[in-house]
C-alpha cells in the first residue's frame, strides 16, 4: 500500500500557515497538481484553496485530517514563479501567506461556485498604428537597454512630460513581443489613462491587450487575468494589483510614474506594488524599466553615482520629443507684493485674461476639493467638526453638506449655529468649489469647469470631462491633482498654482518631495503642442529652493538637496522603517497596547533597531476610533526584517481587549 498523501492548502485566513488536508482514497495527486485551486471543508463551509505542496505526512492525527473535496482543474495551474512572488510578499510585509495568495486572485476565482468559461473578447482586427521616428535622445536610451542583453536589469527613465517615455515603453513592448514574451505595463490609476489604452491597443491590435484594475467588474476581471494566464493576452496594463498577474511568458515589466504613491496599498496586505515588480524582475531575470519626469527619491539613490549605489541604470530624456515643444516657463508670483483676492493675484488674473482673449485655456490647480474646509460661527467659536473624527467637516455648496473627508460622514449645512443660532456662519479657506465661484465671477464669458474627485467620481464622468476639455468647450479648468497626470491638452497654455506653499513646511518629511512632484507634473500640462506654457506660482516664498529647482526645471540638483538632507538626518533611503499602529476607542488601549509590543522588542533581534515612542497619529482620531503609532528603524534592511520576523509571533501573543486592531506597515510612505 502507498503512503497517505497530504495536500498543503493555503486558505484565505489570517493564519501564518497552510492547512493539511488528506487526498481522498483512491486518488493520487502528482507535483503537476500543485498551483491548481482546491475545494476544502472548514468548519461549516467550504473554501476554495491553493494547493501549494503535496507531502506523506503530517503533524495532525490522521484521524483530524480531513479530505479535501475536489482539485479545480479548469484553469491552468498557478506557475511557480507566482508562488515565489506571493511567497516573498507575505514574507517581506509580513502577511500570512494564505491571505497573500488568495487575496491577490480576482473574487470570482476565489467563490465556491464553478468559474464559468468566460469567452475571451476580442475587437475587429484593427491596423497597427505607426510608430514615429525616435529621437536620438529615445534612441540612445533603447540601445543602452538593447546592449544589455538577457537577465535581470532595472533601469530608471527619467525623462520630462512629453519626452516620449511611453514611445521607450511602446518599442520595449514590441521587443518582447517579437521574442514571444509577455509584458506586464502597471501604471498608477487607471482611471486617468484611458489614453494609454488606447494607445497601446492600437499599436499592438492582435496583442490581446488586457487591461486588470478595481473598477472592473468581477467577470471582466477574472476573464482578463485568466487570459493572461493562459498566455492569450501578451500584453497586460494594470494598477497596483496587477503585479500579481501570473504571466508564464513574462519577459519586460515597466512601471509608469514610478515614484505615485498609489502603488502603495494603504490597507489590507500593504505592499509596493513598484517594489515587488523589481523583485519579480529580478527573479524572472528580466529587464524592468522605471519610468518618471520626477523619480522616488528611494529609486533615484539607487540610479545615481552620487549616493554611491548605482543598482539601476539612469537613463535620461532632457527634450520634449515633438520637434519644437518646449518646455513651460515657470515663475513665482510673490504674493507679499501681489497680494492676492480671493485666492487670485494681479499677475494671474492678467494671464487668464490674455488666454480667453486669444482663446486658448488656463488651468488653475488647487489640490483641496469641496467649497472651504471648515464652516464657523464668529460668534460662539463652533466649527463644523467631524464629531468621529479628529478632523473638520468640509464645506460642500454644489450639494450643501458638510463632509468629512476621512470618514464620509455627511450632513445638511446648517440655516444657523447649532449652538448659538446665528444665522451668518462664515466659510473659512478655499476649496475647489469656491475657486470655481470666484473665477465665475471675475470672467462671466468664460466656460468654468470644475475637475475634482467630486466632479469624476467615475471613470465614465472622468473621460467625458476630458473630452470636453478636448474639444475645446472650456476655457478654464479649476482641478485638483487629478488633472496633473498624463494628458495632453492641446489648447492649454497656462498654469496656475494657487496655494502650494503649505506642503513646504508640512510636518511629513516626504511633502516637498511630493509637492514637487505635483507642481512638475502639472506645469507639463501646459503648452505640449505647438504653444509654448506658462507656469505661475503664488507664494510667499518666491526664493524657497525648491521652487528654484523648478523654475530651472531642474530635478536631479532638488532630489541631491534632498537625499543629502535625508542622509544627515538618517530617514529613508539611508533608514528603513517599519510602523506598528493601533487603533481602539480609547487612545490609552491603543498606546497601552503600542507600549506591550515595544516591551516584547528587547529581545536579541532588536540588535540594530531604533525603537521611537509610541504616540498618537496625527490624524488621532478617525471614524471613532483612537489611533496611536510605533516607528521602528534600522539602517540596514536585512537587520530590521529579521527583527520584524521574530516580532510578529510575539505580538500575536498580546492580550489586547477584542476592540483594538493593529497592522504592521513595512517601508510606510504616510505618517
Ligand atoms: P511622455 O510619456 O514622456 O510624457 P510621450 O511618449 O507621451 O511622452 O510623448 C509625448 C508626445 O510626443 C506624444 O504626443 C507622442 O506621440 C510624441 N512623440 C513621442 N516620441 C516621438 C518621436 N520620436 N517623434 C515625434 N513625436 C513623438
Ligand atoms: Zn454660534
Ligand atoms: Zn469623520
Amino acid at each position: 500500500m502507498s503512503p497517505p498523501q497530504i495536500a498543503r492548502v493555503a486558505l484565505d485566513l489570517p493564519l501564518r500557515r497552510l492547512f493539511d488536508y488528506r487526498v481522498p482514497d483512491g486518488e493520487r495527486l502528482s507535483a503537476s497538481d500543485i498551483g491548481y485551486r482546491v475545494l476544502v471543508p472548514f468548519g461549516r463551509q467550504r473554501k476554495v484553496g491553493l494547493l501549494v505542496e503535496l507531502s506523506s505526512g503530517s503533524d495532525l492525527p490522521p484521524e483530524q485530517l480531513k479530505a479535501l473535496d475536489s482539485v479545480l482543474r479548469e484553469l491552468p495551474p498557478l506557475p511557480a514563479d507566482w508562488f515565489r512572488l506571493t511567497e516573498f510578499c507575505a514574507d517581506y510585509y509580513h502577511a500570512p501567506l494564505g491571505q497573500v495568495m488568495l487575496s491577490t486572485l480576482p473574487a470570482g476565482l476565489r467563490a465556491v461556485a464553478p468559474v464559468k468559461r468566460r469567452p475571451p473578447r476580442r475587437g475587429p482586427p484593427a491596423a497597427a498604428q505607426r510608430s514615429p521616428e525616435l529621437t536620438a535622445e529615445q534612441q540612445a536610451s533603447l540601445a543602452a537597454i538593447g546592449a544589455a542583453g538577457a537577465g535581470f536589469h532595472a533601469y530608471l527613465l527619467h525623462g520630462i512630460t512629453g519626452s516620449g517615455k511611453t514611445e521607450i515603453y511602446l518599442r520595449l513592448i514590441e521587443r518582447a513581443l517579437a521574442g514571444g514574451q509577455q509584458a506586464l505595463l502597471l501604471v498608477p490609476e487607471i482611471n486617468l489613462t484611458p489614453q494609454l489604452e488606447a494607445r497601446v491597443a492600437a499599436r499592438f491590435p492582435d496583442a490581446g491587450l488586457v487591461s486588470l484594475h478595481s473598477e472592473l467588474g468581477d467577470a471582466a476581471r477574472s476573464r482578463n487575468w485568466r487570459a493572461a494566464l493562459t498566455g492569450e493576452a501578451r500584453i497586460v496594463l494594470g494598477t497596483r494589483l496587477a503585479i500579481f498577474t501570473p504571466l508564464p511568458d513574462l519577459g519586460l515589466i515597466i512601471v509608469d510614474e514610478e515614484h505615485d504613491v498609489s502603488f502603495k496599498q494603504q490597507d489590507g496586505i500593504r505592499y509596493s506594488a513598484r517594489d515587488l515588480a523589481v523583485f519579480r524582475a529580478r527573479q524572472r531575470a528580466i529587464p524592468i524599466v522605471l519610468g518618471s519626469a520626477t523619480p522616488s527619491l528611494e529609486s533615484w539613490a539607487n540610479a545615481t553615482a552620487t549616493a554611491g549605489r548605482g543598482r539601476y541604470q539612469l537613463l535620461s530624456l532632457r527634450e520634449r520629443a515633438v520637434r519644437g515643444a518646449r518646455l513651460p516657463t515657470v515663475q513665482c508670483i510673490d504674493t507679499r507684493l501681489d497680494k492676492p483676492q480671493d485666492g487670485l493675484s494681479s499677475a494671474l488674473l492678467r494671464a487668464i485674461d490674455e488666454r480667453l482673449a486669444r482663446a486658448e485655456q488656463s488651468l488653475l490647480f488647487l489640490n483641496r476639493r469641496g467649497y472651504a474646509p471648515v464652516l464657523a460661527c464668529a460668534a460662539c467659536g463652533w466649527t463644523s467638526h467631524c464629531h468621529r473624527c479628529a478632523a473638520n467637516l468640509v464645506l460642500h455648496l454644489a450639494d450643501r453638506c458638510l463632509r468629512c473627508h476621512h470618514c464620509g460622514f455627511e450632513a445638511r449645512v446648517p440655516r444657523a449655529c447649532p449652538t448659538c443660532g446665528n444665522q451668518d456662519l462664515s466659510a473659512f479657506g478655499r476649496g475647489t468649489q469656491r475657486l470655481e465661484a470666484v473665477i465665475a465671477g471675475h470672467f462671466p464669458q468664460a466656460r468654468v469647469l470644475r475637475v475634482d474627485r467630486d466632479a469624476a467620481s467615475s471613470r465614465k464622468q472622468w473621460e467625458a470631462l476630458v473630452a470636453r476639455i478636448h474639444s475645446g468647450d472650456a476655457d478654464i479648468l479649476v482641478g485638483t491633482q487629478m488633472l496633473a497626470k498624463g494628458h495632453d491638452f492641446p489648447k492649454l497654455t497656462l498654469v496656475g498654482a494657487i496655494a502650494p506653499d503649505a506642503a513646504l513646511f508640512a510636518a511629513d518629511w516626504r511633502a516637498p518631495e511630493r509637492l514637487f512632484a505635483q507642481l512638475m507634473q502639472v506645469a507639463g500640462r501646459a503648452g505640449r503642442a505647438e504653444r509654448p506654457g506658462e507656469f505661475l506660482i503664488q507664494t510667499q516664498f518666491p526664493e524657497h529652493p525648491l521652487y528654484a529647482a523648478l523654475v530651472r526645471h531642474d530635478f536631479p540638483s532638488f532630489a541631491a538637496t534632498q537625499l543629502e538632507e535625508r542622509q544627515q538626518a538618517g530617514f529613508p533611503p539611508y533608514a528603513h522603517q517599519a510602523m506598528l499602529r493601533a487603533e481602539a476607542p480609547q487612545m490609552a488601549t491603543a498606546l497601552g497596547f503600542l507600549r506591550s509590543a515595544r516591551a516584547c522588542a528587547s529581545v536579541a533581534a532588536a540588535n540594530s533597531v531604533v525603537f521611537y515612542d509610541p504616540v498618537p497619529m496625527r490624524l488621532a482620531r478617525r471614524a471613532s476610533l483612537e489611533r496611536g503609532q510605533l516607528l521602528v528603524e534600522s539602517p540596514s534592511r536585512r537587520a530590521l526584517q529579521r527583527f520584524l520576523a521574530a516580532w510578529m509571533p510575539e505580538l500575536e501573543t498580546i492580550k489586547s481587549p477584542s476592540r483594538l486592531r493593529w497592522h504592521l506597515e513595512v517601508d510606510p510612505l504616510e505618517f
